[in-house]
């Protein structure tokens, strides 16, 4: 089935309700018909990579066009956990036996310095967006997460260029349940991470780059791209056609509907999420000062933080998701419910949390959102192969927020000549391996159980 293009009647998320009229901005009623850059896409990966192109004064003197098929940065961003967490362990025997020692230590270094770098430009621009430095929390409710955690972590440690290892510590036993708050959970692990209010801080930095020039339009999906035979890209709207020297695709779960080479390659994937509140507006919530990772068997796991409001954003709710492949795989749907997660998070709070066991609490938002699965779970970032200037910073695999900021700082030095390098992780990079070799097993990896077996 082909990946198809974003729906345009999305469920509306807690986020959402940041919406103002920038949501539905255009900077001017007609499309140019030249442009030198076009950006698709508004999310996390548009929105930032727009921020640091304007940074740089030859390119911000340059016609630059965002194109955004639904209202601004309606996307995963507008619907994740907003839980910017990095992976230090969890995947680090995969990284090691598919990178070597070192490419695996630039992911996880990589990811921890997101930490900084998005702490610096909320207090550089003075975003307000709910940003908490705080740690996370991850707990293991079976024995085979708990093992596979312990062995991960105690590989990790033992990288010499792994620069963070040190932010790690493992808890057991009795220690481990009263850290974490979990009766069940005899290990956790913590480590420094982060939350915040996505939303907030992409449609801070995108009103920042429409003041310094961007031309955004919203509700204009990009239908088809074209190469010219003078090199330059045609890209072709909704709203009519736009010659472009340059072209981005900060597309995520969306790049194959408009690139067929990400077909089977970025899988969308549909996952779930939810707002918890006290029942009683004069009580405040029992506050967790972790954020957390919670980890069932397999790609089963659950995330959350408790925000400083009190409320608590939980996601995951994979029982109800990965063994139905017809519910989550290739479904760009997120103007419908996925059943069953509504019920799953109404008791979670108390059911999970022995310091929640008899508060009162409603769910008052659940809401569906699109992934960007990659075949080998590590997003896609550069130029394309032999087309120049067709640029794609995509696929961030239901884990964008420790990943894409550097990725699109790096891109934007590339795009605008500052730099020849790609200063990210290897794996990241878009090589002939990737694109040629690369083989899906995402429905194995997931534990999807095919229909007849069920
Ligand atoms: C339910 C859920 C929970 C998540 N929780 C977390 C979490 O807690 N922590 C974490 O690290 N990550 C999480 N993620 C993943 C994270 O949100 C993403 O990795 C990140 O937001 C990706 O940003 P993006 O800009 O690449 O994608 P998006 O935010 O999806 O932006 C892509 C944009 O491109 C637009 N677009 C697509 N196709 C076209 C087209 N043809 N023409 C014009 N515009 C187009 C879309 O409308 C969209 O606005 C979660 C995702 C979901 C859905």
């Amino acid at each position: 089935m082909k990946t198809e293009l974003p729906v345009n009647n999305p469920i509306k998320s807690f986020w959402l309700t940041a919406e103002d009229e920038f949501a539905t901005y255009r900077t001017k009623g007609e499309l140019p018909q030249e442009t030198d850059i076009i950006i698709i896409g508004s999310g996390y990966a548009g929105s930032t990579l727009a921020y640091y192109l304007y940074e740089n004064d030859k390119t911000a003197k340059k016609s630059i066009l965002m194109l955004e098929a639904r209202n601004v940065c309606s996307g995963a961003t507008a619907r994740n956990g907003g839980h910017l967490k990095p992976d230090l362990y969890s995947q680090y025997k995969y990284f090691k036996s598919k990178y070597g020692e070192k490419g695996a230590a630039e992911i996880i270094n990589f990811e921890h310095s997101h930490l900084k770098a998005v702490k610096e430009v909320v207090e550089k621009e003075k975003i307000d967006c709910d940003f908490v430095l705080t740690r996370a929390c991850d707990v293991h409710l079976s024995s085979q997460s708990g093992k596979s955690s312990i062995e991960n972590y105690y590989e990790m440690i033992k990288n010499p260029y792994v620069t963070c290892k040190d932010d790690v510590q493992i808890t057991f036993g009795e220690a481990a349940k009263v850290i974490s708050k979990v009766e069940d959970s005899s290990v956790c692990l913590t480590y420094t991470a982060g939350q915040l209010w996505p939303y907030k801080l992409m449609t801070a930095l995108l009103k920042k780059v429409v003041s310094k020039g961007l031309n955004l339009q919203t509700n204009t999906p990009v239908l088809k791209v074209d190469r010219l035979e003078n090199g330059k890209y045609l890209v072709e709207t909704s709203r009519g056609k736009v010659i472009t020297e340059k072209v981005i695709y900060a597309t995520n779960g969306y790049t194959a509907a408009i690139e067929p080479k990400f077909e089977n390659k970025i899988v969308p994937i549909k996952g779930a999420c939810s707002h918890i509140i006290s029942s009683d507006p004069k009580i405040r919530t029992p506050h967790l000062t972790n954020t957390y990772g919670i980890r069932y068997k397999g790609a089963d796991t659950d995330y959350l933080i408790n925000r400083p409001d009190g409320s608590v954003i939980v996601g995951g709710a994979k029982k109800h998701i990965f063994p139905f492949k017809e519910v989550f795989y290739n479904n760009v749907d997120d103007s419908t419910l996925i059943e069953g997660t509504k019920e799953y998070f109404d008791d979670y709070m108390k059911k999970m949390f022995y310091t929640w066991k008899d508060f009162k609490a409603t769910t008052d938002y659940v809401w569906s959102g699109i992934l960007g699965y990659s075949d080998d779970t590590v997003p896609y970032v550069g130029e394309m192969l032999e087309e120049k200037n067709k640029f794609v910073i995509a696929g961030f695999h239901g884990h964008g927020m420790p990943r894409v900021l550097l990725s699109a700082k790096a891109l934007a030095k590339l795009i605008n000549g500052s730099s020849d390098l790609l200063d990210i992780p290897s794996a990241f990079k878009i090589t002939k391996d990737r694109m040629e070799n690369t083989k899906n097993n995402l429905l194995e990896m997931l534990g999807t159980i095919p229909k007849s077996k069920l």
